[in-house]
């Protein structure tokens, strides 16, 4: 088979690798000063007052549910539609993942389900802003703060996208990105944690690192464990690639933006295929293009399409099977199929097409051509 066009990509030029080389040969290739000059960046750049880098997505929400002081036995709302890691650093901390349906149209959490399910255990609201497009804050900071909850944001989707004029990262009292290669921009792996709350951010700080508060009055040498913590530490070598990265973000994001609406003014005449509407005083970064397949007037299922497009060459995705549906969370939690009907339509019709900034042109044609094809061949 040839090699196929992936999902997803990072771009990292000749600037990029030259920058990172001389850090290889720097007195520091851990945790340094371009740790703190990343932080300091990426906290100027979403408008929030502290930042902390750490070793991915997946553990930046490990700190970020630690920090806001997360445990056993605590209530957390969030959506089923995202990746595991959302939800399965709840269940680390002992915490119970409280999912919530969808809105059928923006696919993100559905702040009407919210109120319902909050009970006197409930400490945090936790939204997922899907594919890049920031949930309704507006209603989701409203019911938190009447109930006196956390909000979490998860926005590993959304560096670089803009929720009513604001940056997304200074918007949520806690927000964790991804430099996973496939999101906005990359370091490898790796994670940031952003706060305006000193607490929240000094109890993330002694979090990626052992737990380890220093007293340089007691000498040199001295430190305490103020409680048992991993190394979550993210290093100078890949802190020089988020810096050399962060300074394309805004070329990315419009490179992103560009292909969707490419993609969308080709599907418009294809009713069999569904893309997703930019909501309005939202400016998403586009992490994803996944399309819904209209089921009832194909011939064939979501299987044999995804088949079909991984056959032609696509590196299609599904982004998500939905958590409740996960043997973990129906065995511990007893969610069954039918608990969240509009996660579980969107999943039966989602497949997602490729979408990367270092998309050529030849590979959006070919996309497009490949996908009409297909759905021409199944049209009843
Ligand atoms: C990618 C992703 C994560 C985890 O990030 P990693 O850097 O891969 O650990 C968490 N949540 C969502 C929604 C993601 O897409």
């Amino acid at each position: 088979m040839k090699k196929s066009l992936p999902y997803g990509h990072q771009w990292i030029e000749k600037c990029d690798i030259k920058e990172v080389a001389q850090i290889l040969g720097s007195d520091w290739v851990t945790q340094g000063p371009k740790v703190e000059e990343f932080e300091k960046k990426v906290a100027k750049y979403c408008k929030a007052k502290y930042a902390v880098a750490v070793s991915s997505g997946t553990t930046a929400l490990h700190v970020a549910y630690y920090s806001a002081g997360l445990k056993e036995g605590d209530e957390v709302i969030t959506t089923p539609l995202t990746f595991a890691a959302t939800s399965s650093c709840l269940v680390f901390l002992g915490a119970k993942p409280v999912f919530v349906d969808i809105n059928r149209e923006t696919l993100n959490i559905d702040p009407e389900e919210i109120e319902k399910k909050i009970t006197k255990k409930t400490k945090a609201i936790a939204p997922v802003d899907f594919a890049g497009q920031p949930c309704n804050y507006d209603e989701i900071l409203k019911i938190a703060k009447k109930h006196n909850l956390l909000v979490i944001e998860d926005a590993a989707h959304a560096l670089g996208s803009v929720y009513n004029g604001k940056r997304v990262g200074g918007i949520s009292d806690i927000t964790i990105l991804s430099f996973h290669p496939v999101k906005t921009i990359t370091t490898g792996e790796g994670g940031m944690v952003l706060t305006n709350n000193k607490v929240f951010y000094e109890r993330a700080k002694r979090f990626r690192n052992h737990g380890i508060v220093k007293y340089p009055q007691k000498g040199g040498w001295y430190y305490e464990i103020k409680e048992p913590a991993p190394n979550y530490r993210l290093t100078d070598i890949q802190c020089m690639l988020g810096i050399c990265q962060l300074r394309k973000l805004e070329k990315f994001v419009t490179r992103r933006r560009q292909i969707v609406d490419i993609y969308n003014k080709a599907f418009k005449s294809v009713p069999e295929i569904r893309s997703i509407k930019e909501a309005g005083r939202v400016k998403s970064a586009w992490h994803i293009y996944p399309i819904q397949l209209a089921l009832e007037k194909l011939s064939a299922g979501r299987k044999e399409i995804f088949e079909r497009f991984q056959k032609e060459g696509i590196g299609v995705q599904v982004h998500y099977l939905p958590l409740h549906l996960h043997s973990f969370y129906s065995n511990k939690f007893n969610y069954k199929k039918g608990d969240f009907p509009n996660a579980e339509d969107y999943y039966e019709r989602a497949i997602t097409l490729p979408l990367f900034p270092k998309m050529k042109k030849s590979d959006i044609d070919f996309v497009i051509k490949t996908a009409k094809k297909i759905i021409n061949n199944y049209k009843k």
